[in-house]
């Protein structure tokens, strides 16, 4: 996909009115894991440095590059919270060190380079809204040794065992008034978001992204990666789970797997007939994930996979 085509995309108005709203960074903001681990990643590496904090939001992360002494502070946001910034700014004493700009950063321009590049990017299964593409664009305004918050992503893959009440709460629906079978593969092939137990998961990781954001090229979001897990005990497998962490030079790490809330959740990709596993078994396959080319922001993701000579194929869409 050329970087034109994720810019016009990048300016669907309906993207920046879900982030107009209040209630949505009121969430991201209670996610207590990811609020404080952006919160001390920055007073590591913000005091006394030039900082431009992309996708900023009400500002949270500003306030926390100011009060941990950075120099100056550009905060980016098209959406129209970038007013609500503006005055949280203003109330909190700030105006002097950080500047609000309303406007897509792929837009900006800014008078001087910068040290630090902060963005909380992240979307559900780390790629899905397709931010990464505009953090990328605002390398551009880096220092040669600037740095990035976070500086690598990784996504990882696990089996995870028959969840009788997805199963149940499904048939229940399709059954109330006959058969709606379609509707029970929809259910299927959307993945769905959910935090689960870690007793669930009945098999290795795998990682099947890692992603320094350094480095990293906008075309890399769409990949297909080997992947290999053992099961770690006698189960019926229902499908895979993914999550990720991102990782700040080993001073912070923030992580949504199982066990760990964030309003990130994990990914479910349920398959459509349970697997009956044995300890020790290996399951080998491919993940592939590709920027839905209509709205680059959903994705589209196969998992193919073998079990004991057995080959499986399922397409997902993430929408
Ligand atoms: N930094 C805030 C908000 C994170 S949500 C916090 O941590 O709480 C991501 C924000 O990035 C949203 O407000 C969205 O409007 C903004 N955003 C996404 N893509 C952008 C782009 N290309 N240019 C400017 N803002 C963008």
């Amino acid at each position: 996909m050329s970087m034109e085509q994720l810019i016009v995309s990048c300016d669907s108005k309906y993207y920046w009115n879900s982030y107009a709203h209040v209630n949505i960074h009121e969430e991201m903001i209670q996610d207590e894991h990811r609020t404080q681990t952006y919160k001390k990643a920055i007073e590591c590496f913000c005091r006394g440095k030039i900082v431009v904090d992309v996708g900023c939001g009400t500002g949270i992360l500003s306030l926390f590059a100011a009060t941990a002494g950075a120099k100056r502070v550009y905060a980016i946001d098209m959406s129209d919270i970038a007013h609500y910034a503006r005055y949280i700014v203003e109330q909190n004493g700030f105006k002097d060190v950080i500047t609000v700009i309303k406007e897509q950063v792929e837009k900006v321009f800014l008078a001087e380079k910068v040290d630090v590049i902060v963005s909380e990017w992240m979307g559900y299964n780390l790629l899905f809204e397709g931010m990464l593409a505009s953090v990328i664009t605002a390398r551009r305004f880096l220092k040669p040794n600037g740095i990035i918050l976070p500086n690598q992503c990784r996504l990882f893959i696990t089996a995870i065992q028959g969840d009788d009440e997805f199963i149940l709460r499904k048939k229940s629906f399709i059954e109330i008034y006959g058969n709606l079978n379609i509707i029970d593969d929809v259910c299927i092939v959307e993945p769905s978001i959910q935090n689960i137990s870690p007793s669930r998961v009945v098999s290795t990781h795998c990682i099947i992204a890692d992603f320094n954001m350094l480095t990293m090229k906008v075309n890399d979001v769409n990949f297909t990666s080997p992947f290999t897990i053992e099961i770690i005990q006698n189960t019926q497998v229902c499908g895979f789970c993914c999550y990720f962490d991102c990782l700040f030079y080993g001073k912070a790490h923030l992580t949504t797997k199982p066990g760990q809330p964030t309003h990130w959740k994990q990914t479910l990709f349920f398959l459509k007939t349970p697997l009956k596993c044995k300890l020790g078994d290996q399951i080998k396959g491919l993940y592939t994930c590709h920027a839905n080319s209509k709205n680059p922001r959903n994705l589209d993701i196969i998992i193919q996979f073998s079990h004991i000579n057995q080959c499986y194929k399922i397409e997902y869409h993430l929408n």
